[in-house]
């Protein structure tokens, strides 16, 4: 493509188009790769809407109880078949992806069994429902499964991002009833977990106890391979649909799909005992959760392409560093590795860079663009934290999106583009901004 007006009256210069262009020619194979997969899983998501005889009065929905809702329990057939499960719980009751892991858990765990994660601290408001930080008995009536008597053990990774297989061994003990496993790096500087590196770990696991409950956290890694956590041996898996599944159209909502016996107690914390599955009306909901579903393989391959293309833009600039010597951004994945999440990480290494850089993705947003974010002092985080996010759907993060605490070493994580034009258009917009302020070159 040449640079054109459009481009010029929105802010890009040639210089910065120029220099997006060349990275775009060099990543066209990998964006093969990204396009062959959304092939496979969007023929994955139609031989489902298909096998399950999804019909039009499927996307009409109920009011009140919800009883006999055909729509909500085709779509959830729908969501076992792609998740390869026995059952699926798909509901706009669910209110984020937070609320999804901790019905899951809440749901399934008793007093006096014990929680174990061998992937180290996980995802931030998990912390809350697990209570990980609350400290003596009693101090704290918030509902935590910590309250409610269950105990929870941690295993780190290993310095270099693998198990601890030998730590895990000593940590599982009579009583661990249920592990939960986080897919995505989060906001973290480990390593995402591929569906197969989660298999293997769940045949280690089995190998000490076979009746564990495996629970995979899969935020942001639906679609992004073949297969699933639940391909791998996971007995329950769970997301947010104003993420990856949902495809930019789900306005709310969250999922989970495993075996039977525990999506029932999960719908039975949900609803009510007795009453599960049977009850929840879903409103105005089903035809978004259904062309979401339809449109979220090439949405999921739009957002990976945008952050490879980010990547490999990043790694292409320099800046001075604090000794006044010129450096490279470290970038997490780099443009070459294989992703098994839509997460970008690039350390940014200063709040200028930072802040420039979250201006940027707002300034490309289709809603809210004239808007400047500001760092904030946001409940749960010792730093400020600068977010930019101009959505359709409010906080989406399938949609355009980045936030970073103002902390070293200044990383920004972003993620999302429900369109690769206009997910390409927002980092080229980082970059100029970044330019413009003095605070890269081209190298
Ligand atoms: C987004 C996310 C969650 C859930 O977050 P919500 O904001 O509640 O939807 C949990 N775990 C990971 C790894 C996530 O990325």
């Amino acid at each position: 493509m040449k640079y054109c007006n459009i481009h010029k009256e929105l802010g890009i210069d040639e210089e910065t188009f120029n220099f997006g262009e060349e990275i775009r020619k060099s990543l066209e194979k990998r964006f093969e790769e990204i396009d062959d997969m959304a092939e496979l899983n969007q023929l994955k998501v139609l031989n489902a809407l298909q096998k399950n005889n999804v019909s039009e009065a499927c996307l009409l929905g109920t009011t009140g109880y919800g009883y006999n809702d055909i729509g909500r329990e085709t779509l959830e057939k729908v969501y076992a078949d792609i998740f390869h499960t026995e059952d699926a719980l798909v509901r706009p009751q669910i209110t984020c992806g937070t609320h999804a892991l901790a019905l899951a858990l809440m749901s399934n765990l008793r007093p006096g069994d014990e929680l174990l994660s061998p992937v180290g601290r996980p995802y931030d408001t998990l912390t809350s429902v697990i209570g990980i930080d609350e400290e003596g008995d009693g101090a704290h009536k918030s509902g935590s499964l910590r309250e409610y008597g269950v105990v929870y053990r941690q295993v780190d990774l290993l310095a270099d991002g693998s198990f601890d297989f030998e730590g895990i061994r000593n940590a599982v003990s009579e009583k661990t009833h249920m592990v939960t496993i986080q897919r995505s790096r989060g906001y973290s500087s480990r390593p995402t977990l591929s569906p197969k590196k989660i298999g293997e770990l769940i045949e280690f696991l089995r190998s000490i106890k076979n009746d564990l409950v495996i629970m995979v956290d899969n935020c942001y890694g639906e679609f992004v391979c073949e297969d699933e956590p639940t391909d791998c041996g996971a007995d329950l898996c769970v997301g947010s649909l104003i993420k990856n599944p949902g495809g930019g159209l789900c306005p709310c909502g969250g999922y989970l799909v495993g075996k039977k016996e525990y999506i029932e107690n999960a719908a039975y914390r949900l609803t009510s005992p007795g009453l599960g599955k049977e009850v929840g009306a879903s409103l105005t909901t089903l035809p978004s959760f259904y062309q979401g579903l339809f449109l979220a393989p090439t949405v999921t391959a739009s957002a990976l392409k945008t952050s490879v293309f980010a990547a490999a833009m990043y790694e292409g600039l320099k800046f001075r560093g604090a000794a006044g010597n010129e450096e490279c951004f470290v970038v997490r994945p780099d443009s070459r590795e294989d992703r098994f999440d839509i997460i970008q990480a690039i350390e940014l290494k200063s709040p200028e860079k930072l802040c420039a850089f979250c201006e940027g993705v707002q300034a490309a947003s289709p809603v809210d663009s004239f808007v400047k974010p500001e760092p904030w002092d946001m409940p749960g985080y010792k730093e400020p934290v600068i977010m930019a996010a101009g959505a359709f759907v409010s906080g989406s993060s399938i949609e355009l999106s980045a936030d970073g605490p103002l902390r070293e070493p200044y990383t920004v994580y972003f993620q999302g583009g429900l369109t690769f034009p206009h997910g390409a258009f927002g980092m080229l917009k980082t970059v100029q901004y970044l330019k413009e302020r003095g605070l890269v070159s081209f190298s």
